[in-house]
């Protein structure tokens, strides 16, 4: 059994993560306060990780001569994305370093089709799915025969951001999209959804769970842009069902550190969606809107820390991403009831450049007010339609 035995404040733990992009860098800032020190495997010199983590080492997350660099300097190894070598990953786990979490938990995030078929065969509610490997499939023919009803394909591995994932208008279309894909997809029922939310747990090495607020979730082309607290026209009952899927799946996949499970609200309960072994988008309100953010709690379960409280700060909250609009612009300054982050990525339209988090007593003015910040930054998107919760 490996463990990491560092956590006193005269040796902080050293951790490191593959990958140096926003999460990593609100992971560094997170760090600040706790005994851990961090170190960065990064694709390159310009990350956003730069900013808050010193010891920054360049090359591929896929790349197991890096991996082995980043692991002889670091106690423990957690991740920034799921975009890694799960294989390479595993190696060093094998050979002494501790990945928390551990690769064969992150496999969960990183392929759809691996997902959909534990949860189902553990008996938790999904999308009615099938998986297939090419346009002529007999498992694609017989799955649009039974289901007889538009569809989504997704690409079981490699996408994030609603990249990878297609709507098809019919059935021949789905075909081609499978052809196109040429790897294995995970095709399902398109469902009428009553909503999205996210439910974030965080599981320590002893199996210890601490659950978030449950948060509506908005999107627009696939994207994320906006959470809330608390969770839109969701009652007590349905907010523990929620929160007791997450454990489950948490406990079943032995996650450490943040699991964010992706739920979708339909006329049949809760379906999940998606899985994320580290910090989420749907997580960064957090950082105002909770006693610990997700990022701290994160790194306090990778290195073996007690979890800190994960009660709200105040009664509403909204978190909205700043998406590049048609030209580059300043981002504005935090205030008290406003926490605005800059991810010091360079200007593109529709990139994650920041986000902005408001936190209020009323729903409405709260909102209003993160929309206004992120508006005035430049965000190309428009405020999702939605009734207020309260
Ligand atoms: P990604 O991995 O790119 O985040 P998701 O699987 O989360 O992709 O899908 C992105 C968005 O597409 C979801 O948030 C949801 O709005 C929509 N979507 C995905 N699957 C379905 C489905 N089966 N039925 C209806 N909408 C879906």
């Amino acid at each position: 059994m490996l463990t990491v035995s560092r956590g006193d404040r005269q040796t902080p733990v050293r951790i490191g993560i593959v990958g140096g992009g926003q999460l990593a860098l609100m992971m560094g800032e997170a760090a600040h306060d706790l005994p851990v020190t961090l170190s960065v495997l990064a694709a390159s010199e310009e990350d956003p990780a730069r900013r808050t983590i010193p010891d920054f080492l360049v090359g591929a997350a896929t790349d197991p001569e890096a991996l082995a660099a980043l692991a002889a300097r670091v106690d423990v190894i957690t991740l920034d994305h799921e975009l890694v070598n799960l294989e390479a990953l595993a190696l060093l786990a094998s050979r002494g370093t501790p990945v928390r979490p551990h690769p064969d938990a992150v496999r969960f995030a990183a392929d759809k089709a691996h997902q959909r078929q534990a949860l189902a065969a553990w008996g938790l509610p999904v999308p009615r799915f099938g998986i297939v490997t090419s346009g002529d499939d007999p498992e694609l023919a017989a799955f649009l025969a039974a289901l007889d009803a538009p569809v989504v394909v997704k690409a079981a591995t490699g996408g994030y951001d609603g990249r990878g994932v297609f709507f098809p208008a019919t059935d021949t279309e789905a075909r081609d999209i499978v052809a196109g894909l040429a790897r294995t997809a995970v095709i399902e029922e398109r469902l009428t959804l009553l909503g999205e939310a996210a439910q974030i747990v965080v599981r320590d090495p002893a199996g210890t769970v601490v659950a978030y607020p449950l948060v509506s979730t908005y999107q627009a082309g696939g994207t994320c842009v906006e959470v809330d607290y608390p969770a839109c026209g969701v009652d007590a009952g349905a907010a523990a069902e929620a929160a007791a899927l997450a454990r489950e799946i948490a406990d079943r996949i032995d996650a450490i550190g943040v699991l964010a499970v992706e739920l979708f609200w339909t006329a049949r309960g809760w379906l999940v969606n998606e899985l994320a072994l580290r910090p989420h988008n749907t997580g960064h309100w957090t950082i105002e809107g909770a006693r610990t953010s997700q990022f701290a709690n994160h790194l306090r379960a990778v290195a073996g820390l007690p979890l800190g409280p994960t009660t709200p700060t105040a009664p509403h909250i909204t978190m909205v991403n700043v998406l590049g609009g048609p030209r580059a612009t300043a981002a504005p300054a935090s205030g008290p009831h406003l926490g605005v982050h800059d991810y010091a990525k360079a200007w593109r339209p529709g990139r994650k450049l920041g986000h902005v988090t408001a936190t209020g007593p009323h729903a409405s003015p709260t909102r209003v007010a993160a929309w206004e910040a992120a508006r005035a930054w430049g965000t190309r998107e428009e405020e999702p339609w939605h009734s207020s919760p309260s």
